[in-house]
């Protein structure tokens, strides 16, 4: 059967674009391949979701998010999107376990963590090496830690891991943050954190699991060994835009391009959240480009 939107991706944009989508009686199918919820799922804690003063847990704003989508008939389907074909007045979307036709597509895959590219990362991933804190920290308790970047993931999760680990080394690359000044200030304060700044990884060391890294300095070339039990990588993202290629323009960095109403180059594809290229990556932007994505599918239907 004909679906009127398909939306790839269960995170904030997604799940806004379902509710917005579904609340306009489009017949909305939501296709996620693990859990829904996305990146905002492994924030143990949002602090700047307008409504929420005190915060909010990432999995509880996204399992409300969830339930007031399907609270106004949107379907979820478990499914790994393989390809997207336009067809003259449709789309077919291929999946592992069967297609899908539908009249407008939203993607929502969001954007997922870079690493870093060095020795034993892939080795010691799940043995001391990990890319979420919120999975991850308790392991850690009463140990030493370094988190890689300056921004503001690396910053705030680095903040969440002193809660478990004795000492927590913040390895960035300049000798600035890019995090946030309010983040900044509060790391600074935090007297289990310390800055190794102008240092890049070079190897993560260790036998059966990671024992420490290995470390240069940008500016003097000096070596040197930092023993730590784990090491945290939060260095950015890239966009999960496979999907689309050929088939909507992409930016140098493959984030999707859209205009303001979410609509891609291509007729009845729009893009949402984390994929787009846009200058704020936030939930609460997130949420606002699925609503607008959702409306903007909707006009394209009528006007079809
Ligand atoms: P980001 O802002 O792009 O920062 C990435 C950091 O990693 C930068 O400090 C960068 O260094 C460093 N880096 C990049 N490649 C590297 C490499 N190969 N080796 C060493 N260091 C490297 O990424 P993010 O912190 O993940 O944040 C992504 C987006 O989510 C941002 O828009 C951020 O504001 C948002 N976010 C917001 C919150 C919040 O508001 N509470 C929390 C988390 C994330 P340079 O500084 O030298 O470029």
């Amino acid at each position: 059967m004909m679906k009127d939107v398909i939306i790839i991706g269960g995170g904030p944009a997604g799940l806004s674009a379902g509710i917005y989508a579904a609340r306009a009686a489009l017949d909305t199918l939501l296709l996620e391949r693990a859990m829904t919820g996305g990146l905002a799922a492994s924030t143990e804690h949002i602090e700047n979701y307008p409504g929420f003063p005190e915060g909010s847990g990432g999995p509880e704003l996204m399992s409300r998010m969830e339930a007031q989508a399907r609270r106004f008939g949107m379907e979820i389907t478990t499914g790994n999107v393989e390809q997207i074909i336009k067809e003259e007045k449709a789309f077919t979307v291929k999946t592992e376990d069967g297609d899908y036709q539908t009249r407008t597509v939203i993607l929502a895959t969001g954007a997922y963590p870079r690493l870093l590219h060095v020795k034993g990362e892939q080795d010691f991933l799940g043995r001391g090496v990990s890319f979420c804190a919120t999975c991850d920290g308790a392991f850690f308790r009463d140990k030493k830690v370094a988190v890689i970047g300056g921004g503001d993931a690396a910053v705030e999760e680095a903040m969440f891991l002193t809660r478990f680990a004795a000492r927590v080394y913040i390895v960035h690359r300049r000798d600035q943050l890019r995090a946030t000044r309010i983040v900044q200030q509060r790391a600074f304060k935090n007297e289990k954190i310390e800055f190794v700044w102008n240092n890049v990884v070079e190897e993560i060391i260790g036998r059966d699991k990671v024992e420490g890294v290995m470390l240069t300095n940008v500016q003097s070339g000096e070596k040197q060994r930092l023993d730590v039990d784990g090491v945290f990588v939060y260095i950015g993202y890239q966009p999960n835009s496979a999907l689309v290629a050929g088939l909507a323009e992409v930016d140098e960095r493959g984030y999707v391009i859209t205009d303001e109403n979410m609509a891609t180059s291509c007729p009845g594809l729009f893009a949402a959240g984390d994929v787009r290229k846009k200058s704020l990556r936030q939930v609460v932007t997130a949420v606002a480009d699925g609503a607008v994505a959702a409306v903007a599918a909707g006009k394209f239907i009528e006007e079809a």
